[in-house]
């Protein structure tokens, strides 16, 4: 969460980096005033524009109230309660409602330079190469986003959104070689973190049904493949309901990685370039259509088919049903860390009363003993 400097010291703006929605908290009282979906984001780990230069949104989580299955609220931190505060910085909702949450807050400068840059189809093998070149050099300051298939118009494209935190002279230099592949539209400018922030939530906002599936980014000359692309603007057909897009987050993760894998409840060790999203969305509250978004998705991931770790957040949570799919998703993402976890949801929820996303199972008496705790 960052705050920005040029807002008034008792009320700040607080971003948090799902690069999604902005929440006004009370630097008093510390209460959000406006709804947002900032918990489970920050409970699943957080993931967003400015991760290359600052990591997770759990990095900078100091302390949480979580109300508990037995209705005990537990003021958390590395002082009091510290097995609870590593589990809930990725562990998500298993353990209670978190009713507070309190971050260290990093300057951020209010303008940043960016937006939407659009080619044609046949640009999407000289944009992979591209940013296989680029990719290796991308430091703390810029993101690329790689949307193939249609552009926000219609038509079948490859969409590029790209983010400099910092000047536009610097931005434009930096992504150079993008433009200078010629794309049909251009339409970066600098403009306030948040308005950049909030840029694609129309894309899922209130009064839309979506769906979502996370999935594994690798190097984009294997990503971006033709097959992909014509499947994409196949299945997103603007004839057809839904509206269907695969996102390849190409940023750094070094400031991910320079936390050990171990300090908090979100498994690290991903040797991935990164994370994608698949989201499929519709208008109106039309349910009738999930069971087709489910499929459309499991097809397109099928083709990103790539080793590694899924970020949990990107998954929607009711996609496994079943008891024993539901096991084996949480132990997939939590890795070696489920058994501490299993120990945590014992002490903290043995009911299950908190049963939804990647639910961990208390642990048994004889089994499922922590290593080395
Ligand atoms: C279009 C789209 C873009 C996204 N982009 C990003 C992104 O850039 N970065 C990223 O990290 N994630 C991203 N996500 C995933 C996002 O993190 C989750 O969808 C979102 O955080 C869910 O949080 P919510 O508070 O809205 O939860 P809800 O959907 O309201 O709830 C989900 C679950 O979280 C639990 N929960 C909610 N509030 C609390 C609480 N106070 N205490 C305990 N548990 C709680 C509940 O068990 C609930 O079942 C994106 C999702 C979508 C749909």
């Amino acid at each position: 969460m960052w705050v920005s400097s040029s807002r008034s010291p008792d009320c700040a703006l607080i971003d948090s980096i799902d690069g999604r929605r902005g929440v006004r908290f009370s630097c008093v009282q510390r209460l959000p005033r406006q709804h947002a979906d900032h918990c489970r984001l920050t409970l699943g780990g957080g993931n967003g524009w400015l991760t290359p230069a600052h990591g997770l949104t759990i990095d900078h989580l100091v302390r949480a109230t979580v109300v508990s299955a037995d209705g005990v609220a537990r003021t958390c931190s590395a002082a009091e309660h510290a097995d609870l505060f590593w589990g809930l910085r990725g562990g998500g909702c298993n353990f209670g409602v978190v009713t507070e949450f309190v971050f260290r807050l990093h300057p951020q400068e209010k303008m940043v330079f960016g937006g939407m840059v659009v080619y044609a189809p046949e640009k999407l093998e000289a944009i992979a190469q591209e940013l296989e070149r680029w990719f290796p050099t991308a430091g703390s300051k810029e993101a690329v986003h790689v949307y193939p298939g249609r552009a926000m118009s219609g038509e079948p494209a490859v969409t590029l959104l790209m983010f400099y935190n910092g000047p536009e002279s610097e931005g434009r230099e930096v992504f150079k070689a993008f433009t200078d592949l010629g794309p049909i539209s251009d339409r970066r400018h600098e403009m306030p973190y948040e308005t950049f922030n909030t840029m694609l939530d129309k894309w899922a906002g209130p009064g839309k049904c979506n769906w979502t599936r996370g999935f594994v980014v690798d190097r984009a000359s294997k990503a971006l493949t033709r097959t992909l692309f014509e499947r994409i603007v196949a299945l997103g057909d603007p004839a057809g309901p839904f509206r269907v897009s695969l996102c390849f987050e190409y940023m750094s993760q070094a400031a991910v990685d320079a936390v050990p894998n171990g300090a908090t409840a979100y498994a690290r060790n991903r040797p991935g370039l990164g994370n994608g999203i698949g989201l499929v969305s519709w208008d109106g509250a039309k349910p009738e259509l999930e069971p087709r978004a489910k499929e459309i998705l499991e097809e397109l991931a099928g083709l990103v088919k790539f080793p590694g770790l899924r970020y949990g957040n990107y998954s929607a949570e009711s996609d496994a049903s079943k008891d024993e799919v539901r096991r084996i998703r949480a132990k997939d993402l939590y890795q070696e860390h489920y058994p501490r976890l299993q120990q945590l949801k014992r002490q903290y929820d043995p009911e299950m009363v908190f049963d939804k996303w990647y639910v961990i199972h208390p642990a048994d008496e004889e089994e499922d003993k922590p290593q080395g705790k």
